[in-house]
């Protein structure tokens, strides 16, 4: 099954409703990354969120998502334009932590290992002029709280958020996907209510999606089956990275660390977002040399 997105008006259209399934994609950042589950958990939950956030836009537009919350598992770096296309890091890949006690006991303590001791950043490539960077203060460090209180704080946009990545004993993606939620002016108080009362009594989004349910099955939940659709939009793990994109990087060193590099038999890159190795042989440095010189 391909990745997707749904986007619905419901409640009189004073409610956005967006849900998606992102398996596909945050089983490609983990194998690209080999992220251990604790840190595939919370780079993929991120990965969704931004990928959904990303629709919100328009064709050219981009956003970049800044999670650092000083926890071990270090920043995550999320990028994601309107047309389905996500890509994603995470500084430190190799976290893996369990709750040992309390109602959480046994799930993966994505909280601690993203930390609360700093920001949700998020900068929006508009294309006009200025980028607009917002932030919020984490709260839970568990991603999908962090955005709902980044969209109420920083954006003024009443919003439910729900995440969730399943993995399994060998660390595989089993199922990823969530959803936004955003009242708008208009709302009426009964519909908030209902909202809030489905939230509380609905299954966790994370099983539900591992259940098989699609986005259309989410929203009909949270929409209380009535709602018009009103996007549909393939979701996929992509990188914009290429060779040319690093000979570019290395035209900028300066001749002596272009120099520097002829030591090595070869000079090998890595692009952070996606993994992707390039490697240019002395050769290569050397052309690069000459260019700089002509
Ligand atoms: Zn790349």
């Amino acid at each position: 099954m391909k990745d997707y997105l749904v986007k619905g008006f419901a409640y009189d259209g004073t409610v956005r409703i967006y849900a998606a399934r992102t398996t596909n994609l945050v089983t490609e950042a983990q194998e690209r990354h080999n992220t251990y589950p604790t840190a595939t958990q919370a780079l993929g939950r991120t990965l969704t969120a931004a990928v959904i956030q990303g629709s919100f836009y328009d064709e050219d537009q981009t956003i970049t998502v800044r999670i650092d919350g000083g926890g071990p598992l270090g920043r995550i770096l999320v990028d994601a334009d309107a047309n389905g296309h996500v890509r994603g890091y995470v500084a430190n890949p190799g976290v893996n932590m369990i709750y040992d006690k309390g109602p959480k006991k046994g799930q993966s303590a994505v909280g601690p290992a993203v930390g609360t001791n700093g920001y949700i950043h998020v900068t929006k490539d508009l294309q006009i002029r200025d980028m607009f960077t917002g932030s919020a203060q984490l709260n839970t460090g568990e991603i999908a709280e962090d955005f709902a209180y980044y969209f109420i704080s920083s954006e003024q946009i009443p919003s439910a958020v729900g995440l969730g990545v399943i993995v399994d004993e060998y660390g595989k993606v089993q199922s990823a996907g969530g959803f936004i939620l955003q009242v708008m002016p208009g709302c009426k108080p009964e519909s908030l209510d209902r909202i809030e009362e489905i939230i509380k009594n609905m299954t966790p989004v994370n099983l539900m999606i591992e259940e098989g349910a699609t986005p259309e099955e989410i929203i009909d939940v949270l929409a209380d089956s009535k709602w018009d659709r009103l996007l549909d939009l393939d979701l996929s793990f992509q990188c914009n990275c290429s060779r040319e994109k690093f000979e570019r990087g290395l035209l900028t060193l300066s001749k002596e660390e272009l120099t520097e590099l002829l030591e090595d038999e070869t000079t090998e890159a890595n692009c952070q977002f996606c993994g992707e190795q390039y490697k240019f042989s002395r050769e290569d440095i050397q052309k690069l040399l000459e260019e700089k010189d002509a």
